[in-house]
């Protein structure tokens, strides 16, 4: 069982739902991994793309991970039902030195993604499935906790757009979502969650700094929100900063999420130590697209619950069907939904939405791209090209 063929493209991706509004020449990878497993009368591809918000990793995978997978030949599971995709990935690894992630992490990702499409398609399984069964979980039942990611800056009526798609948002279901702040003096950011807690209250309202506060600005920013008793406080700083976000844990006691750009089971292991994270409170955002996919991502889960962190503390990020498979699986807290941003890769599939925050993952073979239609045609270009 062998990965035949790898196709790559950078494809833009846009934070917008209106893809006319300039995002800052955003991209990412897609990838198309064609297996020599035959099902009615096709050749099986695994499809994948690099999650949301770092950039096509076009060389690495060509120059570097793609000829590696090629090159390693049966690629089977040890009871050959299905591609193994841990043994596909220490192929694509083979050769590279621990730390130093870069983007190779998020190259990396991006095939392992592809590899669990495929390996759940052969064996006609849902990838929530195959992952529980994977690491010896019982099969997941009911439904998962979402919440709805966006909440981007506007460059014209900010807060009135702000405000039309947090209803959006509520109007399909969702209970719980997430907005930017950090890209404008905290003042204006003050006016934007004001906003939002009229659509959505503070409860139930997260924020995101998107890394940019220095100590100074953290803490003003911590002092200043700490009234609102927001649903959580997230990317406070530069992702090493620990300092800083020791110092905001230290005055602020609501929950404050962490991780998203961290890649590693020991950046994990040094945000617990040093971080002032609190186990009973915080927040685990860690991508398992951007941690070199779920091999990296499974470590990252067992290091931190060795740590004495509860499962219900990770929420993946990325807010696609992968990581709600991801978060299904492993029993997670919940995922990150994109319902907006991101098209066509955010959200769920065509015509599915949450129920009261909840939902209940497709049982289609392997992610499910295929029952959304405008991914799905763009995945199919790939193979094209
Ligand atoms: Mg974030």
């Amino acid at each position: 069982m062998r990965i035949v063929e790898l196709r790559e493209r950078s494809v833009p991706i846009s934070r917008y739902r209106d893809t006319a509004i300039r995002g800052g020449g955003l991209t990412t990878s897609v990838v198309a991994a064609v297996t020599d497993v035959i099902r009615r009368g096709r050749p099986v591809v695994g499809y994948g793309f690099g999650s949301m918000g770092r950039f096509a990793q076009s060389g690495l995978i060509r120059e570097r991970f793609a000829p590696r997978l090629l090159e390693a030949g049966d690629l089977a599971t040890a009871d050959g039902r299905t591609l193994d995709p841990f043994r596909a990935w220490r192929a694509v690894m083979t050769g590279e030195k621990p730390g130093g992630h870069g983007e190779r992490c998020v190259a990396v990702g991006t095939l392992d993604m592809a590899l669990w499409d495929a390996a759940a398609k052969i064996v006609d399984v849902p990838l929530y499935r195959l992952l529980a069964e994977t690491v010896g979980r019982a099969a997941p039942t009911g439904d998962v906790a979402v919440y709805a990611g966006g909440g981007y800056y506007y460059p014209d009526d900010d807060v009135a757009r702000l405000s039309d798609e947090l209803r959006a948002f509520e109007d399909t279901g969702h209970t719980h979502a997430k907005i930017k702040i950090g890209g404008a003096p905290l003042g204006q950011d003050l006016r934007r969650i004001e906003a939002a807690v009229k659509v959505m209250p503070a409860g139930r309202l997260a924020v995101d700094a998107m890394n940019a506060f220095d100590t100074r600005a953290a803490c003003e920013a911590a002092v200043a929100l700490a009234p609102l008793g927001l649903w959580w406080l997230e990317d406070i700083c530069d992702p090493l900063d620990l300092d800083t976000h020791a110092a905001v844990a230290s005055i602020y006691e609501h929950p404050i999420a962490a991780g998203e750009a961290l890649f590693s089971a020991a950046e994990a292991r040094l945000l617990d130590r040093y971080a002032g994270l609190r186990r009973e409170r915080d927040v685990l955002l860690f991508d398992p697209v951007h941690c070199y996919g779920i091999p990296g991502y499974l470590e990252i889960v067992t290091t931190l619950e060795a740590r004495g962190w509860p499962r219900q503390a990770f929420w993946p990020h990325g807010g696609h069907l992968f990581s709600l498979h991801v978060a299904h699986a492993l029993g997670l807290g919940g995922a990150e939904l994109n319902p907006l941003s991101f098209p066509p890769f955010g959200g769920l599939t065509d015509g599915a939405a949450p129920v009261g925050g909840r939902v209940t993952p497709s049982p289609a073979p392997g992610i499910g791209f295929e029952a959304k239609a405008d991914l799905s045609r763009l995945f199919t270009t790939v193979l094209e090209t």
